[in-house]
């Protein structure tokens, strides 16, 4: 039986999984002891008000024969896409609808890109990564460059001296919360043009950055329209996680060996995919309003403030980390000798806290360990005092 074998590559189980049930026993095993888990990579401030008046309005369209909706265009519906158009605009950037594609989120998109690309494609993957860039990568049998990223590079490393064929970045970046200046993108783009290469450019946290001089898109930088596919997402923008939705960016002058990646994706995407729901895309369009926008920020304000505790908590007992100022994920140097494992036994242990261990990210997140700034603020406070309590002992 042909099966895919590249499934047998795949590392057996999945790491957080384990690392959760750990946690789980732990919790179970100390009932006295409340876990707080600052390993949360889902939102849990709610839906905003104006997204939920959308849902509730296109509900109800739905129940009636005049305004009821069957099968909806597998791309998304134009309203959706012409309030993403809108929202480029910002950056000066002119997209045209046909370029967006609207989704059930990045993370199918991230992994079903890579059907437009041939087994055997060279694939770069920074280390440390997303673990979903290199297990779809593993499934289409491709073959994985990895980049070294680290202190040294400050966790943003710039273009190798070889080849390869499809690059991912993601900036802001998880896990290490880094983010790319547009002098850095530009070097990508560089690279990409004069390689012939394709730059899959993962901006599911571009919400979080609130320095001016950030690029949000990989469209910022000259050239990118050429040699850059962008994934978005409202999972972390307006917490859509358990709604889904997401949008990619395929320009069209992108093309490769004459071939539009555009027309390639929307052949796949019309075959493979149904689209998103006609309520979900109109939750998403109510994003983009003025009270949308108004209320969005609110709730990204409120992981800021998060992200602000666990720096300052860091910075008092002077442990290095990277992250949090523009990103939702704040990736820190694991004291004293203890690698990310070590260190994931000891906080578990000392103050009934959870994080993530860096090596679930990559070999180079070995003496690592990553925070996130989605839990419930009192939470994060109250980890905080327990961190700094029992590491100043
Ligand atoms: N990209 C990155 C870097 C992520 O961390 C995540 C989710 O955690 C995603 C993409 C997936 O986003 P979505 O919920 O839209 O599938």
């Amino acid at each position: 039986m042909p099966i895919n074998r590249n499934f047998q590559q795949l590392s057996e189980n999945y790491f957080f999984s384990a690392i959760n049930r750990r946690a789980s026993q732990f919790a179970e095993a100390h009932p006295d002891q409340r876990l707080i888990r600052l390993s949360i990579g889902d939102v849990t401030q709610p839906l905003c008000p104006c997204v939920v008046a959308a849902l509730e309005k296109a509900a109800q369209e739905m129940g009636k024969v005049d305004t009821f909706r069957g099968y909806g265009p597998e791309q998304g519906y134009p309203f959706l896409r012409e309030a993403i158009a809108g929202y480029y605009k910002k950056w000066n950037i002119s997209l045209e609808t046909e370029e967006i594609f609207i989704s059930d989120g990045a993370k199918s998109d991230l992994g079903n890109i890579l059907d437009l690309f041939s087994e055997g494609t060279s694939v770069l993957i920074p280390d440390p990564v997303y673990p979903v860039y290199v297990d779809a990568s593993i499934m289409g049998g491709k073959k994985i460059l990895f980049l070294d990223a680290s202190e040294e590079n400050s966790f943003l490393p710039l273009p190798p001296a070889f080849h390869a064929d499809v690059i991912f970045l993601c900036s802001p970046n998880n896990p290490t919360g880094a983010v790319y200046s547009k002098d850095g993108l530009q070097a990508w783009v560089d690279y990409a043009l004069a390689e012939k290469a394709v730059l899959l450019f993962d901006g599911a946290y571009e919400a979080f950055i609130t320095d001016p001089s950030l690029p949000h898109s990989i469209f910022e930088v000259d050239g990118a329209k050429k040699c850059a596919i962008e994934f978005c997402s409202f999972s972390k923008k307006a917490g859509f996680t358990g709604t889904r939705c997401g949008y990619t960016v395929i320009p069209k002058e992108l093309e490769i060996d004459g071939l539009s990646l555009n027309h390639l994706w929307l052949r796949r995407q019309t075959t493979k995919f149904n689209g998103v729901p006609y309520i979900v895309q109109r939750g998403a369009e109510a994003v983009f309003t003025p009270q949308g926008e108004q209320e969005t920020t609110k709730a990204i304000a409120y992981y800021q403030e998060n992200a602000r505790i666990i720096r300052q908590g860091l910075d008092q007992l002077s442990i290095s980390y990277t992250g949090g100022e523009n990103a939702p994920y704040i990736w820190m140097r694991c004291p004293g000798r203890m690698d990310s494992e070590q260190y994931f036994k000891f906080l578990l242990e000392h103050c009934t806290v959870v994080g993530s261990p860096g090596i679930g990210f990559g070999k180079n997140g070995k003496y690592f360990f990553r925070l996130t700034a989605f839990g419930d603020r009192e939470d994060v406070k109250e980890a905080i005092k327990r961190i700094i309590n029992c590491m100043s002992l």
